[in-house]
């Protein structure tokens, strides 16, 4: 068996990296307001560990890497890391998921780093909601972000939308809308029940299922074919939209079947499923001056420890306790 096929035949090609588990927001489905320590920065990565890591697993036929966090713009110099991974031959596709807080000013430089594709995370588009959600008053800065990342050339931009009942679900029609009038991929996500204190409940939770069948009220909702670099997005098009919809099922219709991915978090753990706190450690060998071929092993042991699928929505097998904030989404 190739050393990159899980024990269920997968295989795994796409790298998520936390570069950080600070953030300024404090989204209310994300990040604890208390009892969440902070790492100390001597326990995070640093960005020459990081490099070393991702060199690794390209030996093991890594080909893609999305940077994240936290929040990763907020990362000192994060754009020379960019630059670094964007050089890196055997990756094929670098992106980045930010929550656009800082994007104006960073946008331009993020580009001529090399980096094209990018995920603005926007739950919704009432600026006082937007304060509600993220315990923040940054709306305008990220609706500012969005127009200059456009701008700058970035292609795709993805808007990621968590839907929550109650709070944004009655927003799917503006943001149906703004698919048609910007080329902004809006993608809605089911709602996670993950880390301890997300405020997630199953009435809280709307599938995809029902979001389009939402959206079908505005107009028939065509169908994209699935590309390689697509991910677990079911991807659809209003007729004669700039952008597109997509939906991302975790919980209505998990994809674990064909996940391709492995996260490394900011804190140097390898953990192979989003859902699943069990995480291989590569930062002490990496600073007790292990080889490369050391370190591929050690991604060997995180890919053979995949678990076959998650069980997230059966509340009783929950796992997944660390806050998203801090794995990397
Ligand atoms: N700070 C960046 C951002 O806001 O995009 C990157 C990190 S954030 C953890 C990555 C993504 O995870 C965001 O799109 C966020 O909405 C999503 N996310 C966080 N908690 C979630 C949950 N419980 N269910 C679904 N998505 C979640």
């Amino acid at each position: 068996m190739a050393p990159n096929v899980d024990r269920y035949n997968r295989k795994i090609t796409y790298l998520r990296v936390s570069v950080t588990d600070r953030c300024n927001l404090r989204c209310l489905y994300c990040k604890p307001v208390r009892d969440l320590k902070l790492l100390d920065h001597a326990s995070i990565l640093s960005y020459e560990e990081i490099l070393k890591i991702i060199r690794a697993a390209t030996g093991l036929g890594m080909k893609k890497v999305r940077l994240t966090g936290g929040e990763p713009l907020l990362r000192r110099n994060f754009v020379l890391l960019v630059e670094s991974v964007c050089r890196i031959p055997e990756i094929e596709d670098v992106s980045i998921t930010t929550n656009g807080v800082l994007l104006e000013k960073m946008a331009r430089p993020l580009f001529e780093a090399g980096v094209r594709r990018i995920n603005v995370s926007l739950d919704t588009l009432n600026p006082l909601k937007y304060a509600k959600i993220t315990r923040r008053e940054c709306f305008d800065a990220v609706w500012k972000g969005l127009q200059v990342a456009e701008a700058v050339g970035f292609l795709p931009i993805k808007v990621n939308v968590v839907v929550i009942r109650g709070l944004n679900d009655n927003e799917l029609l503006r943001f149906a809308d703004l698919s048609v009038r910007k080329p902004y991929h809006i993608r809605f996500i089911e709602y996670m029940p993950i880390g301890r204190n997300n405020n997630w409940t199953t009435e809280r939770y709307v599938s995809s299922d029902e979001i389009r069948s939402k959206l079908e009220s505005l107009g028939p909702l065509h169908k994209i074919p699935h590309f390689i670099h697509d991910g677990p997005a079911e991807r659809y098009r209003f007729e004669s939209a700039k952008g597109e919809i997509g939906f991302i099922s975790p919980i209505s219709h998990h994809f674990c079947p064909s996940c391709n991915r492995l996260r490394l978090t900011a804190d140097g753990k390898l953990r192979p499923c989003l859902f699943a706190d069990n995480e291989v450690d590569i930062k002490t060998p990496l600073r007790n001056g292990c080889s490369q071929k050391d370190l591929r092993e050690v991604f060997q042991q995180a890919v053979a420890s995949k678990p076959r699928r998650h069980h997230a929505e059966i509340l009783e097998k929950r796992e997944g306790l660390r806050p998203m904030s801090t794995i990397g989404g």
